[in-house]
């Protein structure tokens, strides 16, 4: 299985086409060897000038690698009897082999050429033998993706047309994209092409298809069959990743990139104005960021922290807006907070940006003396992640400790989840909640927060409202209660005793 990529830097370009072997992590003057699950990987490069670099990525399955397998990712037994039908397993072993070969070119990592990485290249891509019976449905999932899509047929013997096509397609892609975009439309749709048979499923898998799919995968046409194919059919799995899908996805990427002005002036206008009303209307993601922007305005903050900022959606709009003049995102995950930095493009903000922004890893469950003393706190979809035995130690550090004037809180609604066909009845939309629920449950939990920690509290929709089952996410907005009695509440006369504090204090209101 051959699979190339190769680079064509536009005319007057300041980048030679070998950086290629940069953005790919694979020095162009070698030949490398990688162990895969079932075989071999090398990377080499046919081609490597200053015009035109070619990096290939040739894998050769170990047939009794494939047969034996391995740990809890080999291939059952009923189905190791396939296993001779080797090369219609290729495509989703090419696949998996450039997950792990190119891993970190990937995510969009390139710390020599971080520029090169966040811009779109001039690319060609070549899988001159793909799986794939009908060339007509490798157009219909890469076309939609910005690709000029060549499919042909290969014929089974040239020298006996009548014979007819082969199960091959040799397929060409053109186009100008991220080089992380281009290896992650091939990881996860060569996968999907090879359909049932990309049997390692494990539920990982649906990270993993998540991940490789933000940002492209959700708006796609074919979403519902691409997620079938890759995730070989296995229904809870498919259910969970289209919930999750249409929960991250946002139609974003090229929106953002031209609205958040980090390449030169910060805008004022909000990105999500720049994508037309139907679109907007999928991506419940913005329909809740923008809901908690607009609740900070409400209560007119500007020094904002971001609890749980996750991969830094909701930093990034609180950035483009001039009224938020410190912007501080925390989180557990390191992880998380790296790929925020990058989507950010951290390293090319403009200074007076930049000085806006912290970004910080913390846990939520510790108090933090340094969270003290801002406007807000929101905690976008986070408390929902947190064990509900830990909640209380969260409320602590957030409500007392950090005491901030205002605290947007926001969570699913569990009521709601009968409206989304694909998700199973009982399971949550995301496989780390640890907990759902619904608007009376949340209502009570803010509600005795609220009166625990001096802060009124009111309650708005986000989303779609079902009649009969409200919004598909609930928000709370706490408030410094302006009663005398608040000003007792100061960080050192509140000890723990307060926080099981159950006395109702003013009444909660939908606004
Ligand atoms: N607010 C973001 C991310 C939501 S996902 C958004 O809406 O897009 C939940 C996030 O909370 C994850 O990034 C997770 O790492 C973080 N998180 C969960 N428990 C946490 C804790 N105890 N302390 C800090 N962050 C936590």
């Amino acid at each position: 299985m051959l699979l190339t990529i190769t680079a064509t830097p536009p005319p007057g370009a300041e980048w030679p086409a070998t950086d290629l072997g940069f953005l790919l992590h694979k020095n162009p003057d070698r030949v490398q060897a990688f162990d895969v699950t079932y075989g071999k990987a090398h990377v080499f490069y046919p081609a490597a000038g200053p015009q035109e670099c070619t990096a290939a990525l040739l894998l050769e399955v170990d047939p009794i690698a494939l047969v034996r397998g391995r740990g809890r990712n080999a291939p059952d037994f009923a189905l190791s009897q396939y296993v001779n039908d080797r090369p219609y397993a290729a495509s989703s072993l090419l696949a998996s082999a450039l997950g792990n070969v190119f891993r970190t070119a990937l995510r969009g990592r390139c710390d020599q050429r971080p520029d090169l990485a966040a811009t779109a290249l001039p690319l060609r891509v070549e899988v001159p033998a793909l799986i794939c019976r009908e060339p007509q449905l490798a157009v219909e999932l890469f076309e939609p993706l910005g690709w000029t899509v060549a499919a042909e047929p290969v014929a089974l013997d040239p020298a006996f047309p009548e014979w007819g096509a082969s199960r091959y397609t040799s397929l060409t892609l053109t186009g100008t994209l991220r080089l992380s975009e281009a290896l992650s439309h091939l990881f996860v749709l060569l996968a999907a092409l090879d359909g049932a048979k990309h049997y390692w499923v494990a539920s990982d898998e649906v990270d993993k298809l998540v991940r490789a799919g933000e940002g492209w995968l959700g708006a796609h046409p074919l979403r519902g069959m691409i997620a079938r194919r890759y995730l070989a059919r296995r229904q809870p799995l498919v259910r969970e990743a289209l919930a999750r899908l249409a929960e991250v996805d946002d139609v974003e990427p090229e929106v953002l990139d031209n609205a958040v002005g980090f390449d030169g002036e910060p805008v004022q206008e909000s990105a999500p104005d720049a994508v037309p009303a139907k679109e907007r209307k999928l991506s419940l993601a913005t329909a809740r960021r923008e809901a908690v922007v607009e609740t900070l305005h409400e209560a007119e903050a500007s020094r904002v922290l971001d609890l749980g900022c996750g991969e830094g959606a909701l930093l990034r709009d609180l950035l483009k807006d001039k009224a938020f003049t410190e912007v501080v995102g925390i989180d557990v995950s390191a992880r998380a907070l790296q790929i925020a930095a990058r989507k950010l493009h951290v390293d090319r903000l403009p200074d007076r940006v930049k000085a806006r922004l912290t970004l910080r890893q913390g846990a939520l469950t510790y108090t933090d003396a340094r969270l003290a003393g801002y406007d807000a706190a929101v905690l976008m979809e986070v408390i929902e992640h947190v064990d509900a035995h830990r909640l209380p130690a969260l409320e602590h550090a957030v409500f007392r400790a950090a005491h901030p004037r205002a605290v947007v809180v926001t969570t699913p609604n569990v009521e709601y989840n009968a409206r989304y066909e694909t998700l199973e009845a009982g399971r949550f939309r995301h496989s780390d909640h640890r907990f759902e629920w619904t608007r009376a449950e949340f209502r009570a939990w803010a509600e005795r927060v609220a009166a625990a920690h001096g802060y009124d509290v009111r309650f708005k929709p986000v989303g779609e409202v079902d009649p009969e089952l409200g919004p598909s996410t609930q928000l709370a907005l706490f408030t410094l209660a302006k009663s005398p009695t608040n000003e007792n509440l100061t960080n050192e006369n509140l000890t723990n005793e307060n926080l099981t504090n159950d006395n109702p204090k003013e009444a909660s209101a939908d606004v």
